[in-house]
C-alpha cells in the first residue's frame, strides 16, 4: 500500500511540475494552472488514503475552509488587487510550514536530528515568509502606509538572526525542548521577518514578495521531509525554486541587487536631489491624439500600471484595430516588470485578444523607437522613465527601460500628476516630443475610438 502511495504522490508532483512548466508561456498558462490545481486536489485526496490517517473531520473541514474563502477571494479579488492576494496566501504557506514544526517540537526528538533540524530550518524560514507577507500585505492594501526602519537596521537583522539560529540550535539539541525555548524562538524568528520586510517600499515590494514565496517553497519541502510526504517536498522544492528564479529575473529586470533590495531600500526621492528636469508638461486633447495616431505610419502601444487599474485593455485594442484597419501598422511593447507582477500585461492583453505577434518585449523592440511615429504609453511611467539612463542619484538609476523618449511622438495616458510606483518624477513627460492625454485610461482611449471612428468617415 505504502508503495502505492508513494507512487501516486511521485505521480501527482510529474503532472504539478508540468503545469508550472506551461505557466512559462502565455499561450499554455491557463491549462498549466489548471494541471497544477488537479495535482494538488489529487494529492490532497491521497492523504485520505494514507496508512494511520485518522483526523479525517480535521481534514475535511480545513479543506472546506480553505478552499472556500480561496474561492471566495479568488472570484471577487480585483486583478490590481493581485499582488496582495498573493502575499497574503504565500504567508498562509509559511504560516502553515511553521505550524507543522511547532506540533513536531511539541511531540519531542522522536524523529531524530536530521528531521529536527529540517523541522526548526523551516519553522525558521516559514516563521519570515509569514510575518513578512504579512506586512507585505499591508503595505499593499494601504493598511500601512509608512515604511519605517529601525537606527541600525542592519545590525539589528542580524543580530535577529543570530538569536533565531541559537535558539534553533538549543531545540536541535534538546531531546525535548522547553517550551520556553520554543516560544522564544517563534518570536524572534517573526520579529525577524517583521522587521526585514518593513523598510521595504515602493518598487521592490513585488521582488520581496517573490522572495518570500521562495522562502515559503523551502520551508515546505523541509516540513515535507518532517511528515514524509514527498508530494509537499516535491511542490516544496519546486516553489522554492521558481520563486527565487522569478525573485533573480525581477531584480535583473530592475537592476537591484538583492540585498539591496533588502538592505538598501528605494526611499522616493533621489539621493542628491537629483537631476533638475527642464520644461513642462504639454497637453493634448483626445480629438488631436486620435489624428495623429491616425495618420501615422507606426504606432506602438506601451501599457503599464495604470491600464490595468482602468481595466482598459478591451478598449485599448478596439483602438488599436481600429487604426489598424485605417492602415497603420501597431505594436505592444512590454517591460518585464510593467504593472505589479511579471506577466500582468501579457496577462491583460491576452485577455483582450490581443494576438501574441503584436506583443513584444523590450529587448525585441527597443531599438525600433527611433522609427516609430508615435509611442502611445498608457498608464506606465517608472518603466518608460528616462532618468533610469542619465541619473546617476535616482533611485531607478540602471534600471533598463522601454525608450519611448526616442519616439517621434509620444502622448501619456493618465488621470494627472501622478508619480510612478518609485514615487519619483519622469522626465519623459516634460520632453519636447512627448504630449499627456488627461484621463482614466478606458474613458479617454473611448474618447478617442469615437474622434478616430469619426476621421475614418
Ligand atoms: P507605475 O510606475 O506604477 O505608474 C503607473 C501610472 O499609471 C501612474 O503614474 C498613474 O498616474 C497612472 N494611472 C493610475 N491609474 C490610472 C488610470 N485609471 N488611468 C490612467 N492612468 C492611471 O507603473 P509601471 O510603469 O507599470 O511600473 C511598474 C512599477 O512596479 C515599476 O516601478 C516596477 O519597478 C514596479 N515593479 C513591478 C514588478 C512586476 O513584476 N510587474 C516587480 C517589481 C517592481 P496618475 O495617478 O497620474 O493617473
Amino acid at each position: 500500500m505504502n508503495g502505492v502511495i508513494q507512487l501516486a504522490y511521485f505521480g501527482v508532483a510529474v503532472v504539478f511540475i508540468l503545469g508550472l512548466k506551461a505557466m512559462s508561456s502565455p499561450v499554455t498558462a491557463r491549462k498549466g494552472i489548471v494541471w497544477a490545481g488537479y495535482a494538488m486536489i489529487a494529492a490532497t485526496l491521497i492523504t485520505f488514503y494514507t496508512p494511520g490517517m485518522q483526523n479525517y473531520g480535521l481534514m475535511i473541514t480545513a479543506i472546506v475552509l480553505g478552499g472556500g474563502v480561496a474561492w471566495w477571494s479568488g472570484r471577487v479579488v480585483k486583478m490590481t488587487d493581485m499582488p496582495q492576494m498573493v502575499a497574503i496566501y504565500n504567508g498562509m504557506g509559511g504560516g502553515a510550514a511553521a505550524a507543522i514544526a511547532a506540533l513536531e517540537f511539541a511531540r519531542g526528538g522522536a524523529h531524530g536530528v536530521t528531521a529536527t533540524t529540517l523541522a526548526v530550518l523551516g519553522a525558521l524560514i516559514g516563521s519570515v515568509a509569514f510575518s513578512g507577507s504579512c506586512i507585505a500585505f499591508a503595505k499593499l492594501q494601504g493598511i500601512m502606509t509608512k515604511a519605517w526602519r529601525l537606527p541600525q537596521q542592519n545590525l539589528v537583522n542580524i543580530v535577529l538572526a543570530a538569536v533565531a539560529v541559537l535558539l534553533g540550535l538549543a531545540i536541535i539539541v534538546t531531546e525535548t525542548p522547553p517550551s520556553a525555548i520554543v516560544i522564544a524562538f517563534f518570536v524572534v524568528a517573526l520579529a525577524l521577518g517583521v522587521i526585514l520586510t518593513s523598510p521595504i517600499g515602493g518598487a521592490d515590494m513585488p521582488v520581496v514578495i517573490s522572495l518570500l514565496n521562495a522562502f515559503t517553497g523551502l520551508a515546505v519541502g523541509f516540513e515535507g521531509y518532517v511528515l514524509g510526504n514527498p508530494a509537499l517536498i516535491v511542490a516544496g522544492i519546486v516553489v522554492g525554486a521558481s520563486g527565487t528564479l522569478l525573485t533573480q529575473l525581477m531584480a535583473k529586470a530592475m537592476n537591484r541587487p538583492i540585498k539591496n533590495v533588502i538592505f538598501t531600500p528605494i526611499t522616493g526621492a533621489a539621493a542628491g536631489g537629483g537631476e533638475a528636469i527642464e520644461g513642462s508638461m504639454k497637453e493634448l486633447s483626445a480629438l488631436d491624439a486620435a489624428s495623429v495616431m491616425r495618420y501615422a505610419s507606426k504606432v506602438v502601444i506601451v501599457p503599464g500600471y495604470g491600464m490595468a487599474v482602468a481595466g482598459a485593455q478591451h478598449k485599448v485594442w478596439e483602438m488599436a484595430q481600429l487604426l489598424e484597419e485605417g492602415g497603420v501598422e501597431v505594436l505592444f511593447a512590454i517591460h518585464p516588470v510593467a504593472g505589479r507582477m511579471p506577466g500582468h500585461m501579457n496577462v491583460l492583453l491576452a485577455e483582450a485578444g490581443v494576438p501574441y505577434d503584436k506583443i513584444f518585449d523590450m529587448e525585441e523592440i527597443n531599438s525600433d523607437f527611433p522609427q516609430v511615429d508615435v509611442a502611445l504609453v498608457i498608464g506606465a511611467n517608472d518603466v518608460v522613465n528616462p532618468v533610469a539612463r542619465t541619473d546617476k542619484s535616482s533611485p531607478i538609476y540602471g534600471m533598463p527601460i522601454l525608450n519611448v523618449d526616442m519616439a517621434q511622438n509620444v502622448i501619456v495616458v493618465k488621470r494627472g500628476q501622478g508619480a510612478g510606483y518609485s514615487g519619483i518624477e519622469n522626465a519623459l513627460f516634460f520632453r519636447d516630443n512627448c504630449r499627456m492625454l488627461y484621463g482614466s485610461a478606458q474613458q479617454i482611449i473611448g474618447e478617442v475610438i469615437t474622434h478616430v471612428k469619426a476621421l475614418e468617415v
